[in-house]
């Protein structure tokens, strides 16, 4: 699962919109339009799909360490 995000437009820093959502499931979604609040600017961003994309922070974790060893039982 990962983070829609976007990029400021007044200070260029990438901020979360606080959408939660797959990289290929945001891929597939239609194009829409959101509003987000932005802390820095203490105002309101309006925003397209086609501006934002998905902060995938779990990647970094990775839980792909296949090292699973079925020893023989010894006992
Ligand atoms: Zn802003």
């Amino acid at each position: 699962m990962g983070m829609v995000v976007i990029k400021c437009p007044e200070t260029g820093r990438v901020i979360s919109t606080g959408i939660e959502m797959d990289r290929e499931r945001f891929r597939c979604t239609a194009v829409f339009f959101s509003r987000t609040y932005c802390k820095m600017c203490a105002a309101t961003h309006e925003w397209f799909a086609k501006e934002a994309w998905v902060y995938e922070s779990a990647l970094a974790n990775g839980t792909s360490g296949g090292r699973e060893s079925f020893g023989g039982g010894a006992a």
